[in-house]
């Protein structure tokens, strides 16, 4: 890659296929690859990622919401799409586009058989979700003779998968609770299989449930953080490479005097001369306030430049006064070596939450 001359997030396409092959080599031959591309490829670029990965086979991508399932349609993505948390205001948009909602409760359910219905569809394929322990979205596992029944009176819809979600798949300490997750997914998934007669593909887990929990693979696995290149330990993060990197440059150089301030609300003041680096880059573009005041820092040419004061909307300022560096010269916000995640712990946050936060306006550019 060329030196950055703005703030730019650059795709590495090829750090994409070796985790895609990484975490494959974890399967079974025949257990099925779900990409998890919602929020934009966790802040990438859903689009090229799903493309990537459907030229790799990938056998299923899931968003969140439809109108990221509308997005991959456009840009050529025609294997099936799971949203994983459609609002029935968007029925109709997703069977014009063909997107395959995750169903959760008895409202949504007979929401969407109404618009199937209306919609004219015949076995409209759907995911029935249940809770098992994360509380958060989920059918319970005594609705299961309720959802078998609505499905007996109707052909519009039929049960494509049946899945469940794990809440602390990365974290070994809860393992006994994940285990307990896997268990009641396992009943409640036989019972429904019987209720209706037929086997839908079967799924639990996340990333981390499938580096963790090779015993609960079943039919197909979902991952997201894994194909970004974070594997939730420092174990399995040896194995994945973080495919973007955050790249800014040097705008302005400043001598800042003993006693002078720097920033908004002159939260830093100087105790001592030093010298500051101001970046385009700022909590516009997902460097949150929170990094600022010394809890985050950038590289320059090697070396660690904490961040000064307050993080302005649209810049922020470093303390470059031992660095060797000059107006103009690339800054590193976070890439393979200086990961995002362990940026993000200084502020208490984890991966998922930088990298998703790195705003549309930040230029995306590939490397294939
Ligand atoms: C986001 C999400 C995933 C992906 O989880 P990772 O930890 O990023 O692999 C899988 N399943 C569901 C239901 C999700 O919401």
């Amino acid at each position: 890659m060329p030196k950055a001359q703005e703030t730019v997030l650059e795709i590495d396409l090829k750090a994409l296929k070796h985790n895609f092959k990484y975490l494959k080599s974890k399967l079974k031959n025949n257990t099925k690859f779900l990409a998890v591309v919602k929020a934009f490829g966790y802040g990438s670029d859903a689009c090229e990622i799903a493309n990537c990965l459907q030229e790799l086979n990938a056998d299923y991508f899931a968003v969140a919401y439809a109108n990221e399932g509308v997005a991959l349609r456009h840009a050529g993505i025609t294997k099936p799409i799971l949203v994983l948390h459609p609002q029935a205001v968007n029925f109709k948009t997703l069977i014009e586009y063909c997107l395959e909602p995750s169903l959760y409760n008895a409202k949504v359910l007979n929401d969407f058989i109404s618009i199937a219905s209306a919609e004219k569809q015949t076995n409209y394929p759907i995911h029935i979700k249940f809770n098992t322990g994360l509380n958060r979205l989920g059918f319970w596992e005594n609705d299961v003779e309720y959802i078998a029944s609505k499905l007996k009176n109707t052909n519009a819809v039929k049960v494509k998968s049946t899945f469940s979600h794990l809440a602390a798949s990365e974290d070994l300490d809860e393992k006994e609770f994940t285990l307990s997750q896997i268990a009641s997914f396992k009943s409640i998934s036989e019972n429904f299989t019987k209720a209706i007669g037929y086997k839908p593909i079967l799924h639990i887990c996340n990333t981390s449930g499938i580096l963790n929990y090779p015993e609960a693979h079943f039919d197909m696995v979902r991952s997201g953080i894994g194909l970004y290149g974070f594997g939730n330990s420092d174990k399995e993060n040896k194995h994945l490479k973080p495919i973007a990197t955050l790249k800014t440059i040097i705008s302005q150089i400043h001598n800042i005097e003993k006693g002078e301030s720097v920033g908004y609300n002159r939260a830093f003041k100087s105790d001592a001369f030093l010298k500051t680096a101001t970046l385009p880059i700022g909590h516009a573009d997902g460097i949150g306030r929170q990094y600022g005041n010394g809890n985050g820092f950038v590289t320059i040419n090697g070396q660690k430049a904490d961040i000064v004061g307050n993080v302005c909307m649209d810049m922020i300022m470093v303390n470059i006064t031992n660095i060797d560096c000059k107006e103009g010269d690339e800054v590193i916000i976070f890439d393979a070596n200086h990961t995002a995640e362990n940026l993000a712990k200084n502020t208490n946050s984890i991966s998922y939450e930088l990298i998703t936060a790195i705003s549309q306006r930040v230029k995306r550019v590939l490397s294939k």
